[in-house]
C-alpha cells in the first residue's frame, strides 16, 4: 500500500532529522488516504520520542497564460470530479480552469506530495 511506504519513508526522514518535534505537511492535492497515512505513521513512531503534528497545505495553482494565482478551494468542483483528481492528480487538467480567462494551462505552485520539517532540535 502506498499509504504504508510513505509512512516508512517518513519515519527513516523522521530519524535522519534527530529531531523530536516534526511537522508533516500534506498536500491537499495527494493521491494518499490522509487519515490512513497519518494512523501508519503513528504506529511507525509508536514507543519514539517524537511529537507529529500533521498540517495540509492547500493547493495553489499559477495560470501559465494570464499569471492568475488560485487556490483549489476557490474552484467550483463536483464530488466527483475531486474523486478523480484524488485519484489520479493529473486529471486536474481536465477539471480546473483559470477563473479569470479559463485556460487549463496552469501550473501547480503548491499543494502536492508529503514534506517533513522539524521544529527544533534535541
Ligand atoms: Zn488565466
Amino acid at each position: 500500500m502506498h499509504e504504508f511506504s510513505l509512512a516508512r519513508a517518513a519515519k527513516e526522514t523522521i530519524l535522519s532529522l534527530n529531531c523530536n518535534r516534526i511537522i508533516v505537511y500534506i498536500g491537499q492535492i495527494q493521491q494518499i488516504d490522509i487519515d490512513l497515512f497519518k494512523n501508519a505513521l503513528l504506529s511507525e513512531l509508536n514507543g519514539m520520542d517524537v511529537n507529529v503534528s500533521f498540517q495540509e497545505v492547500k493547493a495553489k495553482f499559477k495560470c501559465n497564460v494570464c499569471a492568475n494565482e488560485f487556490y483549489y478551494d476557490e474552484i467550483d468542483l463536483s464530488e466527483e470530479e475531486k474523486e478523480d483528481i484524488h485519484f489520479l492528480p493529473e486529471s486536474i487538467h481536465i477539471f480546473v480552469k483559470c477563473p479569470k480567462c479559463f485556460s487549463n494551462d496552469f501550473k501547480i505552485v503548491e499543494g502536492r506530495g508529503v514534506f517533513i520539517e522539524k521544529c527544533e532540535t534535541k
